[in-house]
């Protein structure tokens, strides 16, 4: 039979860790911590475990962890979420972004996802039977651009997706972006797919725009987080998603049939570890300070430095780099960084659906030690 997702090879993170492994290069590609979670966490989960939680938690997760999860989201965001209708902790924001996409795509839908986009929106909107409409981001900014946006609307539209702080650019939406974003979908019936997974991520004095902020969009949206990206446990695939309890409802019914429910002593050791918010509170000055050192190391070399407000990627231009390695496209440019001088990367490309789009753009994660950062950066300042 013929394959559901012929075009597909495997995910570019599979690709360059494995390179990096193979060729013993420090690995700023794939975006996971080479750094342990807080003991405190660890020794919460490691309690749940030995005290008995290691049954089939409920379906939408453990309640304790759903109150806490729905506690933060009023403080921060000031949208009171109902725990039992309304919150479902899911295996990793993967799961939860194809759940949703799953549970409210109709065959033929069409789901409209800003490129650059992370890599699994395209594959998912595809096992839904939807039909992605990429609108771009303004390639210098990384923005959206609203007239692009409403001229993609349709009567076909079903979900618009959105990623703040976004991976790979780092670009955090503003508050007047998520206003005319409202403005853009009032009348309709277009679903939001918000991937938030960055939240807790935004520096500068920033701070995180949350589609749950403003009524008329949290009444339309999914809002995904993830666990493994605020506490630095990536491996535990632990994430939720918030939305009204309508659309909650129809995601639930996908939920139960495709993991049922998620591990269950992660999340007794998550819902007592939340209780005290200075972890995610500080997460920002946390990741500040490396995104700070990677761009002061990176400052006075031939890579252009693009804006970095949020996430923990700092993405680089590097046409200044010289003419041989200039001309590379970025697939190549990262293979030859990964094998030549031993730090991994992650082409923007990958990023993209047509393949045409190729941006001298390279995307390096800093959520890495600080010995680790200074190994890539004594590294990369060697390339002339
Ligand atoms: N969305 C974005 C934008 C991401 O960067 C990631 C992680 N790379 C995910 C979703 C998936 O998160 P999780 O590991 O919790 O499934
Ligand atoms: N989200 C991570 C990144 O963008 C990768 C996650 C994965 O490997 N699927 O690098």
């Amino acid at each position: 039979p013929p394959s559901r997702l012929p075009q597909l090879g495997t995910t570019v993170f599979s690709v360059m860790s494995a390179l990096a492994q193979q060729h013993g290069a420090v690995n700023l590609g794939q975006g996971f911590p080479d750094f342990e979670g807080d003991p405190a966490l660890l020794d919460a989960v490691d309690r749940a475990m030995r005290g008995g939680h290691n049954q089939y938690p409920p379906m939408p997760g453990v309640p304790a962890l759903r109150q806490a999860i729905a506690a933060k989201i009023e403080t921060l965001y000031g949208h009171r979420y109902d725990a039992d209708r309304e919150i479902t902790v899911t295996a990793g924001a993967t799961q939860a972004i194809l759940t949703a996409l799953l549970a409210v795509v109709h065959p033929g839908d069409e789901v409209i996802v800003l490129e650059p986009a992370y890599d699994s929106y395209a594959p998912n909107i595809a096992l839904a039977g939807g039909v992605m409409v990429p609108v771009p981001l303004d390639p210098h900014t990384f923005r959206p651009d609203f007239d692009r946006l409403r001229a993609a609307l349709s009567p076909r539209t079903r979900v618009l997706m959105i990623n703040t702080p976004h991976n790979p650019s780092g670009n955090v939406w503003t508050a007047d972006e998520m206003q005319q974003l409202a403005g853009l979908l009032e009348g309709t019936e277009v679903l939001v797919l918000s991937d938030e997974v960055y939240e807790h991520m935004v520096y500068d004095g920033q701070q995180h725009e949350s589609v749950c902020r403003l009524p008329s969009l949290a009444a339309r949206s999914f809002v995904v987080s993830s666990f493994g990206k605020t506490y630095h446990v990536t491996g535990w695939k632990v994430g939720f998603v918030a939305a009204p309890a309508p659309l909650m409802a129809e995601f639930r019914k996908v939920h139960q049939y495709n993991v049922f429910t998620v591990n269950s002593p992660m999340q007794v050791g998550l819902a007592t570890y939340m209780a005290d918010p200075a972890p995610y509170l500080g997460l920002a000055d946390f990741y500040q300070r490396k995104r700070d050192r990677f761009r002061a190391g990176l400052a006075d070399t031939p890579f252009r430095l693009l804006p970095c407000p949020g996430s923990y990627f700092q993405c680089v231009d590097y046409s200044g780099l010289p003419a041989p390695l200039a001309a590379m496209d970025d697939m190549a440019l990262c293979q030859w960084l990964t094998r030549e001088v031993g730090v991994a990367a992650i082409p923007m490309s990958a990023f993209y659906s047509a393949k045409a789009a190729r941006p001298s753009i390279i995307r390096f994660c800093f959520a890495k030690k600080d010995e680790t950062l200074n190994l890539a950066l004594e590294r990369l300042r060697q390339i002339q």
